[in-house]
């Protein structure tokens, strides 16, 4: 963060509660969970007292994870219909972070977490007003209450507005500052202004204030609107989101929050992401050893039906397949890219489009492309290890993961130079010998297309190569770094929100 509280009072400890729709290990479609797993992890190792709360989905293994009932019951009436839960209890692994599940049968007892193949649950509006009313009806039922609530994404947005309007005159609650983190500002949560009345919220804060949005409401613009402190997931993308181009419509919104817009680059969980450690790989390598790279290598070309060749590299992808990832880019070169010397391995879901292409791709390409259609946790590890480069052509990306991790990996990233992938990744100068990868800045398939030719190029450049690896092996994005900030954050939050209560009682 650039700008900071002038006097911070950094000896005291806070409560802290993490409010998120999803959390590793326990349910994960992306970043999100990534972050929501091991913030907690790095606030507690500063010493504060935090803890999680996110919804009990089917999927969750109480057994594994040791998951205990407890006595505390809520009831939350959406629509006219009464909605009851009961509060799990259980840690994030291998720490004394407490994690609150929120189990109610009607909304999160589901085969998915938003989505099925036949489309996003219908109800999703009304699955996350629910969890953003529960999580504070769970702190009423429960003695511990923090003073920060930190929610993440469109799915808690309206744990602010919950905080500031119904619930703003609780003896209990009044104090709690609220601190909302944004991932993605494409995902906002849109709903229709019977909302409203859903979600018992008082009628007065449907304006253009507050949270009407073109005729209904908006979650992430309540998040917005109603926090003492907001966030996103690094520099540059806190800056894009403030025009047209990259605010989904928001840009006004934030214009109004500039003073207490920040961005805090999202952290690595080292425990997690460490070729040295790494159990998902069949053997491990490290900085100083480099030979069972190409081991691991090997082994994934032979999992995706693709022959190993000395020396021809191979760029590996990770990623949700849709459009903001550079899909689109890549169906435009792909035929280009398959007459480079390089083989080319996939792993995501997303898009049936891109399901279709990819199935026909490999079908016309099968000794260069392989491919997996499938969320797995196991194949990406080894996609990070075994793949010489990391493409992530990114139309926007808010802070990305992939390329961090692939950094550690040795895998060389490729990206274009948007969000955190332009705060994290520095073109390689040949002359200078500095950077830690390969970028392109067009809105253009054939910048990218480029930028892979370089990179195939260089590789054929052993000690350059190397180089390369070791630079990105080197960096350090630990959470220890992003945590520090984050309560800043929280004091930041704490302080708005004593300065409104004066203002109040005044
Ligand atoms: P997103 O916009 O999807 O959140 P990020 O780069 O922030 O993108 O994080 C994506 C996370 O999800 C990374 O940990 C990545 O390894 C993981 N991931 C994405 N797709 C898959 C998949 N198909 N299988 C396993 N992990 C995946």
């Amino acid at each position: 963060m650039e700008r900071r509280l002038s006097k911070p009072q950094k000896q005291k400890k806070l409560k802290i509660l993490i409010a998120a729709s999803e959390v590793v290990p326990f349910a994960k479609t992306g970043g999100l969970a990534d972050v929501t797993g091991a913030l907690p992890k790095a606030l507690r190792s500063l010493g504060h007292d935090v803890r999680v709360v996110m919804p009990f989905y089917r999927q969750i293994d109480r057994i594994k994870y040791c998951i205990k009932q407890t006595e505390k019951k809520i009831s939350i009436n959406i629509a006219l219909v009464d909605h009851p839960a009961i509060i799990h209890e259980g840690f994030l692994p291998d720490s004394d972070v407490p994690v609150y599940f929120i189990d109610c049968k009607s909304f999160f007892d589901r085969e998915e977490i938003y989505r099925t193949s036949r489309g996003e649950y219908w109800d999703n509006n009304e699955r996350f007003m629910y969890f953003s009313k529960a999580v504070i009806e769970m702190i009423r039922v429960s003695d511990w209450v923090p003073e920060v609530i930190n929610c993440n994404d469109w799915h808690t947005g309206l744990i602010p507005v919950f905080l500031k309007t119904i619930y703003a005159f609780d003896p209990a609650l009044k104090d709690i500052a609220a601190v909302y983190s944004i991932h993605n500002i494409a995902y906002q949560g849109f709903a229709s202004k019977d909302m409203i009345s859903h979600a018992g919220l008082p009628w007065d804060i449907f304006n253009m204030h507050q949270l009407e949005f073109y005729g209904g409401i908006n979650y992430m613009k309540g998040g917005i609107v109603f926090s003492d402190a907001i966030n996103t997931v690094s520099e540059k993308y806190k800056e894009e989101i403030k025009t047209p181009e990259y605010s989904y419509y928001l840009e006004g919104v934030l214009a109004a929050r500039d003073k207490d817009l920040f961005g805090i680059l999202n952290g690595i969980d080292y425990t997690s992401w460490d070729p040295a450690t790494d159990k998902c790989l069949p053997v491990n390598y490290t900085p100083e050893n480099m030979a069972p790279k190409e081991e691991i290598k090997k082994k994934l070309l032979g999992e995706f039906g693709l022959k190993y060749y000395e020396n021809v590299p191979v760029i590996g992808m990770v990623s949700r397949l849709d459009q903001q990832k550079g899909l689109d880019f890549i169906e435009t070169i792909i035929e280009e890219m398959m007459k480079l010397n390089l083989q080319f391995v996939v792993l995501g879901t997303g898009e049936e489009h891109y399901h279709r292409l990819f199935r026909e791709l490999t079908a016309r390409y099968p000794e260069k492309l392989g491919v997996s259609l499938k969320f797995d946790n196991s194949t990406a590890h080894n996609i990070y290890a075994g793949s010489d480069m990391f493409l992530m052509p990114s139309r926007f990306e808010p802070c990305g993961l992939g390329q961090l991790i692939s950094l550690k990996y040795g895998t060389v990233p490729i990206v274009r130079e948007t969000g955190g992938l332009a705060d994290t990744i520095k073109q390689y100068d040949f002359k200078a010998k500095k950077g830690n990868g390969f970028t392109f800045q067009g809105y253009n398939p054939w910048d990218l297309f480029r930028a892979i030719h370089v990179a195939t190029d260089t590789y054929k450049n052993k000690s350059v190569w190397e180089r390369l690896q070791q630079a990105g092996m080197k960096e350090n994005f630990s959470w220890d770094i992003a945590a520090a900030k984050y309560v800043e954050l929280y004091y930041l939050a704490i302080h708005n929100k004593n300065l409104k209560n004066t203002e109040k009682s005044v």
